[in-house]
């Protein structure tokens, strides 16, 4: 249930931005998930409707771009995608690999009128 946390940082994220902005309503949260964040968006938006209920956030639109994995070897320094669970460098055949992008789960941008 680790969404319940991420979606109250972005409610106060999101609140924090439209009161600099001025604005009187967040029209659409565009945020990007990483294939590997474990992060679920139906279950976000669940938790969404129900925390943003009576802040400037209430109704907002919850816009999810999803990005795909990234692997980077680090003996020769190739980024490549994950072909399966086994992960091989394609290069050098390297098993030393670290993730370099699809673990990330951020706000994007907030629209506000
Ligand atoms: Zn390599």
């Amino acid at each position: 249930m680790h969404e319940l946390g991420i979606t109250e940082n972005i409610i106060n994220i999101t609140v924090a931005k439209a009161g600099e902005a001025q604005a009187s309503k967040v029209v659409k949260i565009n945020l990007v998930v990483g294939e590997l964040s474990g992060f679920v968006p139906d279950c976000i938006q669940f938790y969404f409707d129900t925390l943003s209920k009576d802040t400037i956030a209430q109704g907002a639109i919850l816009h999810f771009e999803s990005v795909p994995t990234q692997l980077r070897c680090r003996d020769c320094s190739t980024i490549f995608p994950p072909q399966d669970t086994l992960w091989t460098c394609p290069e050098c055949k390297g098993r030393s690999i670290e993730i370099c992008k699809g673990r990330e789960l951020y706000i994007e941008s907030v629209e506000v009128e």
